[in-house]
């Protein structure tokens, strides 16, 4: 039975949301919210609002329109994620992050799971409802349109390709090889988890880029997620950064 209230479930439940066949994005915690931007900059005239005024909400367009960033850094949040790999290998090139940080681009705060420590098994593989047809005019995008696969013949393949390598993972582990070197035989599409904590300003920059139709279609899915739950937090600077 669960020690959890029915009111807490349900916040946990507005807080995580579902992406793609196992994937996941869940707010963990966050700091601040559309006052801390506004107080932020309201500091250098020696002010602090208790309650967001119309006032302070045309401070904040403000702000972004003219692109004084920094009062938007000082909103925290923190994901617990879910990803297919090659989602993550993408979500980790966006390098800055937290904001109180003694560098200005390499600090990302970032915790995964580790496959040094822990067994796949425990692992889910990523299956796409369908194959995506390669882009004739981008060499990087794919296009709506299926791959013609009526028998399920491919996505049979597909799937039986996961467990052959998860398979042989298993061999190379019985035969006493280190977890480290055995996973260098597990697809892409295996799924990973991480924390994620990250500045408003860095986290608008990801959706930003990241939403877009030139980004791929599985990480547009989770950009969408990140998207929800952060206008749930500061639905105001959301819309002026971002609207
Ligand atoms: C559709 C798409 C396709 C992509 N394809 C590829 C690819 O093929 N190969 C590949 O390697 N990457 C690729 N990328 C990743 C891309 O090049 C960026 O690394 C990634 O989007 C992170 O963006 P960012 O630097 O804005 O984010 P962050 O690293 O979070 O940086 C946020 C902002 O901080 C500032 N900043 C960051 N670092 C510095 C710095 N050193 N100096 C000054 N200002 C800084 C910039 O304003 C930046 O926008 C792709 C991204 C997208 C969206």
């Amino acid at each position: 039975m669960s020690a959890l209230t029915e009111e807490e479930n349900l916040m946990i439940a507005e807080k995580h949301i579902s992406v793609l066949d196992h994937g996941f994005v869940e707010l963990i915690d966050s700091m601040g919210t559309d006052l801390t931007v506004v107080n932020s900059a309201r500091v250098s005239f020696g002010k602090r609002k208790t309650e967001l005024s119309e006032g302070d909400k045309k401070l904040i367009k403000y702000l972004a329109e003219h692109k004084h960033w920094s009062p938007f850094r000082h909103v925290q949040l923190q994901f617990h994620c879910k990803v297919p790999e090659f989602v993550a290998r993408q979500w980790y090139k966006h390098v800055v992050g937290i904001a109180y940080t003694d560098s200005a681009t390499v600090d990302h705060a970032w915790n995964e799971i580790s496959l040094r420590y822990v067994d796949a098994s425990e692992f889910h593989f990523y299956a796409p409802d369908g194959f995506r047809k390669q882009s004739e005019n981008n060499k990087q995008a794919s296009t709506d349109e299926l791959v013609k696969d009526p028998e399920g013949q491919l996505m049979a393949e597909y799937n039986n390709h996961c467990q052959k390598s998860l398979d042989l993972y298993h061999r190379m582990l019985e035969h006493g090889v280190a977890r480290e070197q055995a996973r260098g035989v597990l697809p892409l599409n295996i799924y990973t988890e991480f924390y994620w904590t990250v500045s408003l300003q860095a986290l608008v920059n990801f959706i930003h880029l990241r939403t877009h139709e030139g980004a791929q279609y599985e990480i547009r899915l989770f950009a969408d997620a990140l998207q929800q739950l952060t206008q749930q937090v500061v639905p105001v600077s959301f819309e002026a950064l971002l609207g």
